[in-house]
């Protein structure tokens, strides 16, 4: 495989920084916080971690630009991240090739992530008009009873590497135009990503003359994500990773009464029943399988198929396998980039090893791709006798496994028997199979799809899921409701006091 060298990786990074306005504050000689390219595994420079009194301050910042942003009239909030989606839209490409850099997407793909910021501005813009509290009718005659919608306060956003700027304009964009500001701490896989973000909505905070407390980065891993975390100045936490870390973070912010949202991992599964149209589940089941190299928290992972099927299907996937050119995520013709690092590799080998002393068989896969740096693999396709506990778990790696299944009911029961619940899919052509699907006792998933894979969701729905997923929802639909409060108010406009459900007083 051909591989760029680190220091032409290294060049690019920097040509995207300084197009995005990145001040030259960050790398450091000495600094231990390495941001480094999954595609040769290099460093491509060094930065500083922020230390506790850096946090600190920045968290004391937000909470200044709060007390400011919260009394500007919402429509006016929406002119920053009109402002911030233009500068997304000029530096997209700069930060497509960070994206690509840093967590190892193909082109393709990083500009599809960026497109989803700009998408997610042009909601929140929308939204900044569309605030809306209900009025109620009140019991009591002369009574007006009506809630209105409150900035809640500083919100945290903690994002994870494999999508380095799309979940933070998720949060940012809706969190802005609610009134809050935010704190970002990105993953310590990504910090260059997050650099070129930040420059660029303080770019539009000057432009626009917003407060400029109304965003502040910090950098750093785990702890300086618990800063945040137990920090009564923070409202919310919005906290996307893996079920470990919510675990850790979930209690933490609960204990202090604090607001949560987690957007944790996924086992994400498809059922194809013998009416699908296989031509298109095998398109949509590869996308979403070994797409970013099995690496989005809705890759798919499980193949529920009937048995009638499963034979062809495996056949046709694995024809399609073989056709995935894994490689240099900067080539054109790449469809399967790099691991983010040895650690994914580690736990993909770990996984297969298992699944076969499971009984299961390796029909395609799973090996190494040589390279002089960056840990390539070719996604597996992995037949299983039994949804073992190794199926259970997510494998942040390119792993499908491939049950079967006899009736809808046992194919659904299958689906739901795992510990998280973020996305699935049924592949049918048959209206009943898919309504059963989509019904109270079909998929418990807060992503349910019918004829698409399991990833690759728009912006315009609420995103997020159930169970050890963590239950959080992020993005469009109503969301934004978590990053304001509610105040209930009535308002007795007689000159009668008269008391709720009859009560007399005196
Ligand atoms: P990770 O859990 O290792 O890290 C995520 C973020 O949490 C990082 O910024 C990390 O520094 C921070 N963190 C870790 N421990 C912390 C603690 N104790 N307190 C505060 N912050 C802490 O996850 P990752 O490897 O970067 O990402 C992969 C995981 O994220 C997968 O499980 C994937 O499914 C999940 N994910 C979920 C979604 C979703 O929307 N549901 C989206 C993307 C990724």
């Amino acid at each position: 495989m051909n591989l760029p060298d680190t220091e032409t990786l290294r060049t690019m990074a920097e040509a995207a920084l300084r197009a995005c306005g990145a001040r030259d504050e960050h790398p450091s000689v000495d600094g231990t916080l390495l941001a480094r390219t999954p595609i040769t595994g290099g460093v491509l420079c060094r930065l500083t971690p922020s230390t506790p009194a850096q946090v600190a301050d920045s968290i004391a910042d937000a909470h200044d630009g709060f007390l400011q942003w919260r009394t500007v009239p919402a429509p006016q909030r929406g002119a920053l991240v009109r402002r911030l989606g233009e500068l997304l839209t000029e530096h997209k490409s700069d930060l497509a090739t960070l994206v690509t850099l840093e967590a190892g997407k193909i082109t393709s793909e990083a500009l599809g992530e960026v497109q989803e910021m700009i998408d997610i501005c042009e909601f929140a813009v929308g939204l900044s008009r569309q605030l809306y509290g209900r009025t109620m009718a009140s019991e009591r005659p002369g009574h007006r009873l009506m809630e209105t919608w409150h900035p809640l306060g500083v919100v945290a956003v903690i994002s994870a590497f494999n999508f380095p700027v799309a979940v933070w304009s998720w949060n940012t964009a809706v969190a802005l135009v609610c009134g809050d500001t935010v704190v970002w701490k990105p993953s310590e896989l990504t910090p260059l990503t997050a650099i070129a973000c930040d420059a660029l909505l303080r770019r539009a905070a000057e432009d626009v003359g917003a407060p400029t407390g109304v965003h502040r980065l910090v950098l750093g891993a785990g702890a300086v994500g618990e800063q945040l975390v137990d920090d009564p100045r923070v409202a919310l936490v919005s906290a996307t990773g893996s079920v470990r870390m919510g675990r850790e973070v979930g209690p933490r912010v609960a204990q202090r009464f604090g607001r949560c949202l987690l957007e944790l991992g996924g086992n994400n599964a498809a059922v194809v029943t013998p009416s699908a149209d296989l031509d298109l589940a095998v398109r949509g089941i590869v996308f979403s399988a070994a797409g970013t190299a099995g690496q989005r928290c809705t890759s798919l992972r499980r193949l529920i198929v009937h048995s009638s099927i499963a034979d062809e299907t495996v056949e046709r996937v694995t024809a399609a396998y073989r056709q995935l050119r894994v490689g240099n995520p900067l080539e054109a013709d790449t469809l399967v980039g790099p691991l983010i690092r040895e650690r994914s590799w580690e736990a993909m080998t770990s996984a297969l090893d298992k699944a076969r002393a499971d009984g299961g068989t390796l029909v395609c896969g799973g090996e190494r791709v040589e390279s002089e740096g960056g840990h390539y693999v070719s996604p597996a396709l992995v037949r299983m006798p039994a949804q073992t506990s190794v199926v259970r778990e997510e494998t942040f790696a390119p792993i499908l496994y491939v049950l079967t299944y006899e009736a809808l009911d046992e194919a659904i029961a299958q689906h739901n028997d795992v510990p998280q619940g973020l996305s699935s899919a049924i592949f049918t052509t048959d209206q009943r199979e898919a309504e059963r699907f989509l019904a109270a006792d079909g998929s418990d998933c807060g992503i349910a799809n019918v004829n698409i894979g399991t990833s690759g969701a728009e912006i315009g729905g609420a995103f997020g899921g159930e169970k050890e997923t963590g239950g959080g929802r992020e993005s469009g639909s109503d969301t934004w409701k978590v990053y304001m409060r509610r105040a209930t108010n009535t308002v007795n406009y007689s000159d009668q006091l008269p008391l709720a459900q009859g009560v007399k007083f005196g």
